[in-house]
């Protein structure tokens, strides 16, 4: 018998034999592996191809390994990876001028996950709130919505309705008000009573994790009124939504509104590196000083590179029409199936979930293996509701060879 590999490559069974006993269970994949990807397709270690209806929680927006992206990895690989903020390096200020302008920000101050561009976020509006809007130490607090997604840390935990998340981790940061999504009215409330402490609203502007849960048309404007009377800082989280995902550059472009504080992360590396960004003008930026916050990768070269590049590929292949255009076919042909266990088909450009009502004892998890075992990939999110997020890149015609495969599952579930 030749000696098995201790790492390498393996089959299926045994990535996930050995998943279950030496990882730890803080998910619960469906029961695939992948070895490879390629645009919007991913393929098993035996070579069963799949699309990738996910897209890594929308980070792979640019598609899997695009070749521009991993060759400007590979070329800043071979020169230099990592500096500190210690010194300069003579990749960071040129990215910086690059995302600022793409994004119509004067700066930029990067990380790298998402929760921490979130908890930069929380940092610098709650030091804006002391040092600009004269609240009294201590006592600054920031408005966010029930169930949103801002990510795991205790920061992003403490403001999470959802007791998976929260539940056994206490205690939790205190300093945040809870108000209900979607609900303009809630946060004039919040901001006439308390405005005075008030340093800012934290808000995604279509709920990702929640279900993909698009507010009405008109919420975030009014928001971004409100924030504007009160003096507080309008901080729009858009780690998913961001990118061109909605079928705009930002999803809060559908309403031009212009957050005070901008965050990103996900598809900003175009699912290559763990980047992350916020972005915001001088006044507010310049509030935090040297020492004062930071990571020790954040704004690397390595992450300079790779996200310039993405996007790049993001403007010249024009994914943000794409998925706008690819969107309104998905939503339609879906709606078309008009099937007993689709509930409703919702969503933005290529953000869209299909709520499910289960039906002779199958959910959506047994609809997602179904379409697993079909060759298409995608994950439900609180029980009822699967998300249909592709790579931007897809074409029409891999669209619509998709939605044959969802027609066929569905078919055989009437
Ligand atoms: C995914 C997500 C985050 C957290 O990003 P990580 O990179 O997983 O830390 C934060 N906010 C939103 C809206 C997200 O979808």
């Amino acid at each position: 018998m030749p000696q098995k590999l201790v790492y390498g490559p393996v089959g299926s069974d045994e990535a996930m034999r050995l998943e279950e006993s030496c990882g730890a269970h803080n998910y619960h994949p469906l029961p695939v592996v992948i070895a490879r990807g390629e645009g919007p397709f991913v393929w098993d270690p035996e070579g069963n191809r799949y699309f990738d209806f996910l897209s890594a929680y929308s980070a792979m927006n640019q598609g899997h390994c695009h070749p521009r992206i991993i060759e400007a990895l590979v070329e800043q690989a071979k020169q230099l990876t990592l500096t500190s903020r210690a010194f300069y390096n003579n990749c960071l200020g040129t990215y910086e001028k690059f995302i600022t302008e793409f994004f119509g920000f004067d700066m930029v101050l990067p990380m790298n996950t998402g929760v921490e561009g979130v908890e930069t976020a929380v940092k610098l509006a709650r030091r804006w709130g002391y040092d600009k809007k004269g609240i009294a130490e201590n006592q600054a607090k920031i408005v966010v919505c029930e169930n949103n997604f801002h990510g795991r840390t205790i920061t992003a935990i403490s403001v999470s309705s959802d007791p998976d998340s929260y539940k056994g981790f206490g205690p939790y940061l205190p300093g945040f008000i809870k108000i209900p999504y979607n609900d303009a009215d809630a946060l004039e409330k919040v901001l006439r009573e308390q405005g005075d402490d008030i340093c800012g609203f934290l808000v995604e502007p279509i709920q990702g994790e929640a279900g993909v849960f698009v507010p009405d048309d008109g919420y975030l404007s009014r928001c971004r009124e409100l924030c504007t009377r009160h003096n507080a800082l309008l901080i729009c989280d858009e780690v998913q939504t961001g990118i061109a995902r909605t079928g705009r550059l930002l999803a809060s472009d559908y309403e031009n509104v212009r957050p005070d504080i901008l965050i990103l992360g996900k598809a900003i590396s175009g699912g290559v590196l763990p980047v992350s960004a916020i972005l915001a003008d001088r006044d507010i930026m310049l509030v935090i000083g040297p020492g004062e916050h930071g990571s020790t990768f954040g704004g690397f070269p390595l992450a300079c590179a790779v996200a310039t590049a993405a996007l790049e590929v993001v403007r010249d292949e024009n994914l943000t029409e794409k998925a706008f255009e690819l969107g309104e076919h998905l939503r339609t042909e879906l709606r078309a199936l008009d099937h007993p266990m689709i509930d409703l088909v919702r969503g933005k450009g290529l953000l869209n979930a299909i709520v499910i009502r289960p039906r002779d004892g199958v959910e959506a998890w047994d609809v997602c293996v179904r379409l697993k075992e079909k060759g298409l990939l995608c994950k439900p999110t609180h029980g009822d509701i699967i998300r249909l997020a592709p790579p931007l890149v897809i074409t029409r015609e891999q669209m619509d060879e998709a939605l044959g495969i969802i027609r066929e599952v569905f078919d055989e579930l009437r």
